[in-house]
């Protein structure tokens, strides 16, 4: 089986040579991985890799962690090419103190998503310990339109449904929704549809169950899929090409 993984990052800041890397992954299970930007150096670096490949797509934006307001709008303005799929990943986290301010993450957050609605492209979101003022954010009635997919969404089955309610947002699953301690993650999963989900490893990060604790790649987003297959008691074949179809729908590709 062929997986898409709409989340990872394979820069040079984790591997000696990217290129051969997302080759090798590419060989071993992978029909598409989607490179997310982080920050201004590795949006430049992931513009370059997807050149290279068409199996590669990129999407560019600056984390809330590495944010400086609305001027991160304008440097996205600046780089986009005809090949970005999305903006991301953009956000708010106010889990780390020495974090931008409040004020300044949400700044930086509305000019991304207003750089993504000129372009009618996805907006990929990073949220972390900010769900109620993102939520304030994303439905702003301006971004009824737009695309939005949560990455390694973390809410809880309350969030959930309030957010169904939008037809715009989709809910990406990473390997934390494996973990043995994701309960209120899983059951969130139970009332959302196949029809408004993703599947990502956030590579480097959040290795999936049974990988746990190792550095995460994208081929191991077969485990997310057959998690989630499994928990919705459907074949993993038809939970693939659901996730095809709906990347077809939403990022058009
Ligand atoms: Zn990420």
């Amino acid at each position: 089986m062929k997986y898409i993984d709409i989340h990872t990052h394979p820069f040079k800041e984790y591997y000696d040579n990217p290129h051969n890397v997302v080759k090798e992954w590419y060989k071993e299970n992978m029909e598409l991985m989607f490179v997310n930007g982080t920050s201004k150096s590795d949006c430049l670096e992931l513009l370059e890799l997807c050149k290279k490949e068409k199996y590669l797509y990129p999407i560019i934006g600056i984390h809330p962690t590495e944010c400086s307001g609305k001027s991160d709008g304008e440097f996205l303005e600046s780089i986009i090419t005809k090949d970005v799929i999305g903006i991301g990943e953009i956000g708010l986290d106010y889990h780390y103190d020495n974090s931008p301010s409040k004020e300044t993450q949400k700044e930086s957050f509305k000019a991304q998503l207003d750089v993504a609605l000129k372009h009618n492209i996805v907006a990929v979101l990073h949220i972390r310990d900010a769900l109620e003022d993102a939520f304030e954010i994303i439905t702003l009635p301006k971004y009824k339109n737009l695309k939005m997919i949560f990455h390694s969404f973390s809410g809880d089955i309350e969030y959930a449904k309030k957010c169904l309610k939008y037809a715009n947002l989709y809910f990406s699953f990473s390997g934390v929704v494996t973990f043995k301690n994701a309960k209120s993650l899983q059951e969130a999963l139970q009332v959302i549809s196949i029809d408004r989900i993703f599947c990502e490893t956030d590579t480097p990060y959040l290795a999936p169950t049974p990988m746990r604790g190792k550095p995460n790649i994208s081929p191991y987003v077969e485990h997310i899929y057959k998690y989630i297959a499994n928990a919705k008691n459907i074949k993993e074949e038809e939970l693939v090409k659901q996730i095809r179809d709906n990347v077809k729908k939403v990022f058009g590709v």
